[in-house]
């Protein structure tokens, strides 16, 4: 601080003025780096800790991302523009329509397992229908596309549009996970 005498020019100092010891400034410097040491214990701690709570957790650690480009490869165009445009297929063309097999629904893009056959019903609009995604398989969001406000949601891990969801659905939870078909493959059980 004192290390420019010309710091100092112009200013008055009182009589019994005396510059700061060299001692005491080693001690402040050492007060300083004994916090730093510190801190950085308490960074490396914290970190240790986000480490540990992103193993118990892996649903971020395991997303799927591909550019654009690299999704048109592994898509078909249907595909494409339903899961990476949001994308509506039109009613009643999904083979998965009428599917009544016991299985999994997964996701096209990732092959996440999404819906099961025990929650899919028949809801007469021309989309598979579930009352309830696997749990913590999907995602949601609120879009405008159609002016009044709707829920959709997309597939957790590669966030692929599958459909949105409506309060009108059967019993026990009163949803309709209406899906566009081309977004999901079948497993038979
Ligand atoms: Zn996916």
């Amino acid at each position: 601080m004192w290390a420019d005498a010309s710091d100092r020019k112009g200013i008055a100092y009182p009589d019994d003025f005396t510059e700061p010891k060299p001692g005491r400034l080693v001690q402040i410097a050492m007060n300083r780096r004994s916090f730093l040491t510190t801190g950085a214990a308490a960074l490396a701690a914290a970190t240790a800790t986000l480490r540990a709570a992103s193993a118990q957790a892996p649903a971020a650690a395991d997303k799927v991302v591909k550019s654009a480009a690299e999704w048109k490869k592994v898509l078909t165009p249907e595909q494409y523009h339903v899961l990476r445009e949001e994308g509506t297929e039109r009613a009643f063309t999904s083979p998965l329509d009428k599917e009544k097999r016991k299985g999994t629904f997964v996701c096209a893009g990732c092959d996440l397992p999404l819906f099961t056959s025990e929650t899919k019903y028949d809801s007469g609009t021309g989309w598979p229908s579930f009352w309830a995604p696997i749990p913590g398989a999907v995602a949601t969001k609120v879009d405008f596309k159609l002016i009044y406000p709707r829920t959709e949601y997309h597939c957790r891990r590669c966030e692929g549009h599958q459909g949105h969801v409506f309060d009108d659905g059967p019993k026990p939870t009163g949803k309709r996970y209406c899906n566009n078909g081309v977004a999901l493959k079948f497993i038979p059980a």
